[in-house]
């Protein structure tokens, strides 16, 4: 059979091309998936933009990371390790561990120093080709990690499996976001949403979100989701509402997702009360953190932590709470693009064009 897949192929910061690669062939232990849906995140923009251009093969490559579809084919051994048969609807995480690293056989395979993976990692020079969701097929190789999902939830809702992955750990796992608990989470982004929906899951007695006079419809999404309050930090001293709203208690757990601004980690640092945790997550570029209070770090045993992604039990997490509460988390699928107009995905996905309607999460589909 000679059917080929259909992929956006990023040639050249913001230049994606349509281009056709052979179906692989699948052997004992690898398969191929049928793409459902990719959902997009804030990297997907910085990829575009060529900003990730020193990360893994660099371009010629197919973006999308978080991808989800369909055994297409699948080899016996394969079908066997990850429990799947033809036809069945999976996630994929965006790591492909080694196995072998330091950090692998110590459990943290997320931190895998092979940098194998999807969409970020390998280049289309790399056989099989198929490594990104911007496309109609994927290549899972035998050490991709597959989750299987349910069938009777829609696509836009299922993709909010992998940024929901990353919220639960960051807010959760590592936060620990748990019963009573007060939990702050700067910046409104999708992740940054789902942290607010997965600690009040978790049982958190307080859950404070903070943003922007521009947030005002995510703080509004902040709220339904299970925020107990929002901050506009542009009309409102947060480190003041914060002390107030937890009479004097100040937070457990400061989770920082905004983007580029330095401002909310120096003010996290004043929220949270002593021995608290700061989980950062969000990307500030090469944005100067100058005046930053060590002192108060160490004089109150604040601790700061750095993450990244998620992992198998937060993946699994996700598609469970996803399970249960589809509907709810539902309001933030705000778009879906075809491939044919996957340039406009990732413009919006940027807020350099808008249809009016805020872009909060982005999903892509073959067509
Ligand atoms: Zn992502
Ligand atoms: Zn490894």
């Amino acid at each position: 059979m000679t059917r080929n897949a259909l992929a956006l192929v990023l040639e050249s910061p913001k230049n994606l091309q349509a281009r056709e690669f052979p179906i692989p062939e699948v052997g004992e232990d690898d398969a191929v998936l049928r793409v459902e849906a990719c959902g997009l995140c804030g990297t997907d923009y910085e990829q575009w933009l060529g900003h990730m251009k020193d990360w893994g093969g660099g371009m010629p490559i197919i973006p999308g990371h978080e991808i989800m579809g369909f055994i297409e084919r699948i080899g016996p051994l394969a079908a066997k390790r990850w429990n799947v048969s033809e036809g069945d609807r999976v996630a994929i995480e965006p790591i492909i561990p080694c196995g072998h690293c330091e950090d692998c056989v110590r459990g943290a395979y997320t931190r895998c120093q092979s940098d194998l993976g999807y969409g970020l990692y390998q280049s289309t020079a790399v056989a099989p080709h198929l490594w990104g969701g911007y496309a109609t097929h994927v290549y899972l190789h035998p050490r991709t990690m597959v989750h299987k999902l349910p069938t009777n939830l829609s696509t836009e809702v299922m993709t909010l499996v992998n940024p929901l992955s990353n919220a639960i750990r960051w807010v959760y796992e590592v936060g620990g976001a748990a019963l009573g608990k007060t939990v702050v989470i700067s910046g409104p982004g999708q992740r940054g949403l789902l942290a607010a929906a997965a600690a009040k899951k978790a049982g958190a007695s307080n859950i404070i979100v903070t943003g922007t006079s521009a947030d005002k419809s995510r703080l509004e999404l902040a709220l339904q989701l299970g925020a107990t309050a929002v901050i506009n930090v542009e009309t409102e001293d947060p480190v003041a509402r914060v002390s107030a709203l937890t009479g004097g208690k100040l937070a457990d757990v400061v989770l920082d997702v905004s983007a580029g601004a330095v401002a909310p980690i120096v003010q996290g640092v004043d929220m949270v009360k002593r021995g608290g945790k700061i989980v950062l997550a969000g990307l500030k570029g090469t944005n100067p953190l100058n005046g930053f209070p060590v002192d108060k770090v160490v004089l109150r045993e604040v601790q700061l932590v750095g993450v990244l992604s998620a992992g198998w039990e937060s993946t699994e997490l996700a598609i469970d709470m996803i399970r249960t509460d589809a509907e709810k988390l539902s309001v933030l699928c705000s778009h879906m693009f075809t491939l044919d107009n996957g340039t406009e995905a990732v413009r919006t996905l940027g807020r350099e064009i808008s249809d009016g309607k805020d872009a909060v999460h982005i999903t892509l589909i073959p067509g």
